[in-house]
């Protein structure tokens, strides 16, 4: 196991006094740098600074930030949550570790798919089985990971196959951290 040891803060960000969104942050007693190309490499829009020795991500629209010796969530909406989502964090990393010999570690720096990329490989009919009220809506939360393509029943239609495929072919699907 990678990481044993770690203390947790639960807070609310300072510049958003009141606004009743939650950070959580895991000081931790290991290094956790070598583990950021196998995150890299299996976390859907995932962006890696190696300079920086940082990872940030973004999950069913909350911030997450992985560094050398911390690990960062935030806009969780309520405290219990966020310190969940932390531990499930914890458990990711030490997952991803334990499996660093199935996965090939990716050192490059990714750019999230731009939401017109995304919205130009969707059906444009704007239908709302996805309940999103149209579909470059649907696109601007599919590029920050909150919907995926399973939600949009219309693309699983054989007239979409070729634009499923172009899709799948920008975005990897997401590992649950819980
Ligand atoms: S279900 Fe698909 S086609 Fe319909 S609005 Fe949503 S994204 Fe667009």
């Amino acid at each position: 196991m990678l990481i044993k040891d770690y203390d947790v803060e639960v807070f609310t960000p300072p510049c958003e006094p009141g606004a009743e969104r939650f950070a959580a942050r895991a000081r931790l007693m290991v290094d956790i740098s070598e583990v950021l190309p196998y995150l890299n490499a299996t976390l859907r829009g995932a962006v890696y600074n190696p300079a920086a020795q940082a990872l940030t991500w973004k999950k069913g629209g909350h911030n997450i930030a992985f560094h050398a010796y911390a690990i960062a969530t935030s806009n969780v909406e309520d405290r219990d949550a966020a310190e969940k989502e932390l531990h499930g964090l914890i458990e990711l990393v030490n997952r991803t570790w334990e499996r660093r010999d199935e996965i090939t570690p990716d050192h490059d720096t990714h750019q999230r798919p731009a939401p017109m990329a995304l919205y130009n490989l969707l059906p444009q009919t704007n239908c709302r089985k996805c309940g999103q009220p149209t579909c470059f809506t649907f696109a601007l939360k599919l590029g920050a990971s909150q919907v995926s393509v399973e939600d949009c029943p219309p693309l699983f239609e054989p007239e979409h196959a070729d634009k499923l495929a172009a899709l799948r072919a920008l975005i990897i699907d997401a590992p649950s951290i819980n």
